[in-house]
């Protein structure tokens, strides 16, 4: 049968301190993401969807309103995704490729920091194409733009358990740590092609 295994990090843990500590990342890859595998492949054992890629799990899942396999589904891809969207020296200046589509980097980062901030309790930030329009996106909980056949461009996640240890209650200081320090462009622009 299929089992999903833990995704390796796709950087060192100590990578992004201090905007993003070693102590955060042990606890966010190690114990929440280990704990969405773990409970989605007790899930699915024995069931249809046992045989399929992550993916098409989280599309028939929400078509199905599974809701158990959908959120556990969906957060192992949100954060091996997010994981990806994170390097050491990273964010700085929006590529236009993206900034263009929201009238300019400074527009682009309004808009996403307000989003981002916006979020009523847990809950991801987006940047998604949907047809050809690229979007920024509030997802509440386990929230992700594969169950919506949208193209993920770029995330940000804003469960407490992503900042919490390093910025206590503010929010805001992340999403500008985020942006300025952390953000893998790269990773965007590869999304972007495809
Ligand atoms: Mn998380």
């Amino acid at each position: 049968m299929f089992t999903l295994t833990q995704f390796p990090l796709p950087f060192e843990y100590d990578a992004l301190e201090p905007d993003m500590s070693e102590n955060t990342l042990h606890f966010h890859h190690d114990k929440h993401l280990a704990t969405y595998i773990n409970n989605l492949n007790d899930l699915i054992e024995g069931t249809e969807y046992e045989v399929l890629p992550l993916r098409k799990i989280i599309k028939k899942a929400a078509a199905e309103n599974a809701t158990k396999i959908f959120n556990n589904s969906a957060q192992v891809f949100n954060h091996d995704f997010f994981f990806h969207c994170l390097r050491r020296g990273g964010g700085g200046r929006v590529p236009d490729e993206i900034a263009d589509a929201f009238g300019g980097a400074d527009a682009f980062r309004a808009e996403f920091k307000s989003t981002a901030a916006g979020i009523f309790g847990s809950g991801w930030a987006w940047v998604a194409r949907d047809g050809d329009k690229l979007k920024i996106i509030a997802g509440a909980g386990a929230e992700t733009p594969i169950a919506h056949g949208m193209q993920p461009i770029l995330t940000l996640d804003v469960w407490e358990h992503a900042y919490y240890l390093d910025y206590q209650n503010r929010r805001a200081d992340f999403i500008d740590s985020f942006l300025d320090k952390m953000v893998n462009w790269d990773f965007a622009l590869e999304n972007l092609k495809m």
